[in-house]
């Protein structure tokens, strides 16, 4: 059972029998049929004009930052956004751009915040041009953004010519959370990067949106970075059976993470909880207790969670557990005094 991450979901019978029926070429190319099949359903669900297929959401992000920004350039983004606190340095490694992070909540920033940090004209200040989100908030716990924020930062970002780009490796989390819709965000963003291997189950992958001249510069540069795959459509092929069969089954996730949510509130040695939102949940242990001893107290029961901080745990729920598996875990949390 385990519960240390979304990514650790293995493909299902049915995927992996897709995978083995699925219409391949040289994606290089552009002459895989799953992988241009999988790109056209993405960019119609979204709106948007166009779409790569990418190994990871790191190299969407890598990617998205790239092309919107020169050497030298900021980018705006929340302190415990993935694509500065998780790529490994990647957008002063790959764009050469610097971060300008901002405090936030719960990893989500607000107009106000982006308005205040944007430079003035001034040679001695590096150009803003970009600002980046994340939804759902991976270290936030989870947690949504509010639509009229993101509306209000794009009406900043199009006031001072700003590109707007969308770290939404969850965003289907994010959809079936808030009722938002794809083709809303679409509408918004410059481009937007979409994961598959996390909950929705694939093994690999993630998907950019874009207009056609971002995708087009953006194929460019996914070659670049070695990223230009041959036969993907194998693995594109599993993309187009989890957009069929395993989004709408995320909010199955949404409730057991309540459910485990609510059997940890009732024991005293958890201490503050992030708002549970989606699928992630982060709280603190005290007491007896640290992350460590929780984490080794229920690996011992066959549970498996991560200990994130010296204080916090961090649980995600996902395709892989069953609601059997809550309930079990919901039993051994009960065991622990
Ligand atoms: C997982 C994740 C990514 C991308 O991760 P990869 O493992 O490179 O696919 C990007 N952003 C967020 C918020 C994530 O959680």
């Amino acid at each position: 059972m385990d519960f240390r991450s979304d990514t650790f979901t293995k493909p299902t019978p049915a995927m992996l029998e897709t995978m083995l029926k699925a219409p391949i070429g040289d994606d290089v190319f552009s002459e895989d049929p799953s992988v241009n099949e999988l790109e056209a359903r993405m960019s119609a669900l979204f709106g948007m004009e166009a779409a790569l297929y990418c190994p990871s959401g790191t190299m969407s992000n890598q990617i998205a930052i790239k092309v919107h920004t020169q050497p030298g350039d900021e980018v705006i983004c929340s302190s415990l956004a993935h694509v500065y606190i998780y790529e490994g340095g990647g957008i002063a490694f790959n764009a050469g751009a610097q971060v300008r992070p901002l405090e936030g909540d719960r990893g989500m920033i607000t107009a106000a915040d982006v308005e205040a940090a944007i430079n003035p004209d001034d040679v001695h200040k590096a150009r803003t041009s970009l600002v980046c989100l994340e939804n759902t908030s991976n270290r936030g716990g989870g947690c949504c953004y509010n639509w009229e924020e993101i509306e209000k930062i794009k009406a900043v970002c199009t006031e001072h010519g700003l590109k707007l780009h969308l770290d939404g490796a969850r965003l289907f989390n994010a959809l079936l959370a808030t009722g938002q819709t794809a083709a809303q965000y679409g509408q918004v963003f410059d481009s937007i990067s979409v994961c598959l291997n996390k909950g929705l189950g694939c093994p690999m992958g993630s998907v950019l949106l874009g207009s056609k001249t971002f995708i087009k510069e953006a194929r460019r540069v996914r070659k670049k970075l070695g990223g230009g795959m041959r036969q993907a459509g194998f693995m594109a092929a599993t993309g187009i059976y989890a957009l069929e069969h395993h989004v709408e089954r995320l909010a199955d996730d949404h409730t057991h993470a309540k459910m485990i949510a609510a059997a940890l509130l009732e024991q005293t040695f958890v201490g503050h909880m992030l708002p549970v939102e989606t699928n992630i949940l982060i709280f603190e242990v005290h007491g007896g207790w640290t992350p460590v001893k929780f984490r080794d107290y229920l690996e011992r029961e066959g549970i498996r969670v991560m200990a994130i901080s010296t204080t916090q745990v961090r649980i995600v729920l996902h395709l892989d557990i069953t609601p059997e598996m809550v309930e079990k875990t919901i039993a051994a949390i009960r065991t622990m005094a």
